[in-house]
Formats: C-alpha cells, structure tokens, sequence
C-alpha cells in the first residue's frame, strides 16, 4: 500500500473492527474473558479457518498480543486484549445501550451494573471536556478538510455472515449494530449521513462507492429504520431517523478511538466540536441512574434467565 493509499485513522479503525466475527471474538474476550482458540470457537460456532484468519488479522492490528502458556507438559498458545482493544470497552457499552433502546428482540439482554451506586442502570453519552451529559448528535459539529476519511480500502470479508441463531443467544446482543457497523461501506454510507449528506448522488461523489452498493445500503438502512426517504421519488432525500441520529455514540466512540490510535495522511481526521463548550468533543459515558462517569472496572454485565446470577466484569490487560 503507498502512502497516497493510506487510509484515514476511521478507515484503519474499520479495517481493524469493521467485521461480524472481529467483534464477537472481541466482545466474548470482553464479557467472558476468553482467550483461547478452542473456547472462542465453541463459544462462536465459527469455523476454525475463519477464526484463524480473524485472530491472526487481531494479532497484526496490535488487539490481540498472543501469549504462551504450559497445558500438561505442552506449551500453547492463548490471547490477551492488548491496551488499544481495551479501550474499546464504551463501544462494546454504548451498542449494548443502543441495541437495548432500538432492537426489538424475543431474549432479554444482559443487564448492566454500577457497581459504584448498586443500580442496575443504562449509560448516556456525555462530553469528556464539559462533563455535561447527555450528548446528541445535534449537540456537536462535525468538520473534515477532504472526501479522504471514507477512504476505507477494499474490504476484505465482503461476504456478510448470518447467524441465525443470534435472536436465541443473549450474548449476541449485536444483530442490527452488525449490519451497521458489521460491514465498512455501511459504517462509512452511516458517517456520511451524519455529516449531512443525504442524496444519493453525493453520497456516491463523497465516498466513491459503486452505485449498486449504495443502494444497497441505503435500502438496508431504510428497512432497518435508521435511515427514512423524503422528496420526490426521483430526487430522494435519505435523512436520519431518531433511531439513526441516536446510533451517534456508536459512531463517536468508533470516531474517538480510531483517531487516537490509528494515524491517517494529513487532513484526512473528523474533526468533531461539542457546541455547549467549544472544545473538540471526547466522548465518556456516564451512569442513567447515579450521574457519575462509568469506568471499566466499575461496571459488570449479568446474564438474563441464570440462576444463580452470573457476573460479567469487563476484562482487563492480562
Ligand atoms: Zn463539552
Ligand atoms: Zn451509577
């Protein structure tokens, strides 16, 4: 890849995450702090090829840091979230929070705990500048210099994978943020919307995507209920629904953490402002119920429908 290539800090950030099973062998280490080979494939029912590929693509991205263990006189391998996949934890939260708001499903999701005040309890997007909470997507402005921050390079896993059994797994409390995020055209399409654009035809001259795959997403989107169509049939206007802006904290803190850890050629960063205060907007989330900021180690899952309860701290280094 030459440097004219390089993707924006959004665009390696897609390339790392941007996929369904990256982010189910990352929320799985997450919530149950797997970290063997054996066990994210019973876990997933994914297929050993596929999760080789993915884990080894982990391991390149610097999220997965393989470490060596001794098993009955054998040494194998296990793999531990390394600090740039850490701090992914609010945006494994905040789409727990948004499916929660948004996907209707049969199975309850996991329930959320603050440990700091004892409430079972929701999160809401606040400014890490301000401290003032909540935050919209029309609280903040959003500016970019060039086109380039789409540029997400080809994707690799173009075929999209189907878990039909999702609706019957707690865990897998992810089946609309993955047709979103799950898949970089759409999270690129989705970051477009929100900085405003809504025709089709500057949607196309904005990201360079091929027609039919903007109209693929686009219908996607409508059917999902995130994004509606107005105007005229032959000069639609796809704007945000309520459903679609609130899907914002998703995007800030894809936003947020690809830019401070991935670095794209000059002028190719979003630049987002909180407008209450003025200063570039860092997103944090804080707890529904007491107020108070939520850190990692402050804040457990439980698993709906088991008894006894089981906890689920988010995992750490190591
Ligand atoms: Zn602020
Ligand atoms: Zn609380």
């Amino acid at each position: 890849m030459t440097v004219t290539e390089r993707p924006s800090a959004i665009g390696q950030a897609l390339l790392a995450i941007g996929d369904q099973w990256t982010l189910l062998i990352l929320q799985r280490a997450f919530l149950l702090h797997v970290r063997r080979f054996a066990d994210w494939r019973d876990q997933l029912g994914v297929s050993e090829s596929v999760l080789a590929n993915r884990i080894k693509e982990l391991v390149a991205g610097d999220l997965l840091r393989p470490a060596p263990y001794r098993e009955q006189g054998r040494t194998r391998t296990e793999y531990l979230l390394t600090e740039r996949a850490i701090e992914l934890w609010p945006l494994l939260v905040e789409i727990w929070s948004w499916e929660r708001r948004w996907a209707p499903r049969r199975r309850g999701l996991p329930e959320l705990t603050h440990d700091v005040c004892g409430n079972r309890t929701d999160v809401e997007l606040g400014c890490a500048g301000c401290a003032r909470a909540p935050v919209t997507a029309r609280d903040t402005e959003t500016v970019r210099d060039a086109a380039t921050f789409a540029q997400v390079t080809v994707p690799r896993h173009h075929r999209r994978t189907v878990r039909s059994d999702g609706e019957h797994d707690p865990l897998s409390y992810f089946p609309e943020t993955f047709e979103l995020l799950g898949d970089r055209w759409s999270t690129v399409i989705l970051a477009a919307a929100f900085l405003g654009i809504r025709r089709f035809a500057d949607f196309q001259s904005e990201l360079g995507v091929a027609p039919s795959v903007l109209s693929n997403r686009l219908r996607l989107f409508t059917e999902l209920g995130v994004l509606a169509v107005d105007g005229p049939e032959t000069r639609p206007r796809y704007r945000l629904t309520e459903k679609g802006l609130d899907f914002y904290g998703i995007f800030a803190f894809v936003v947020d953490w690809g830019q401070r850890w991935f670095t794209g050629p000059p002028r190719t960063d979003l630049r987002v402002t909180h407008r209450a205060c003025g200063q570039p907007f860092r997103p944090y989330l804080r707890c529904r119920s007491c107020g108070q900021a939520i850190s990692r180690s402050e804040v457990h899952f439980v698993l709906p429908e088991v008894i006894p309860e089981r906890r689920l701290p988010l995992a750490g280094t190591g």
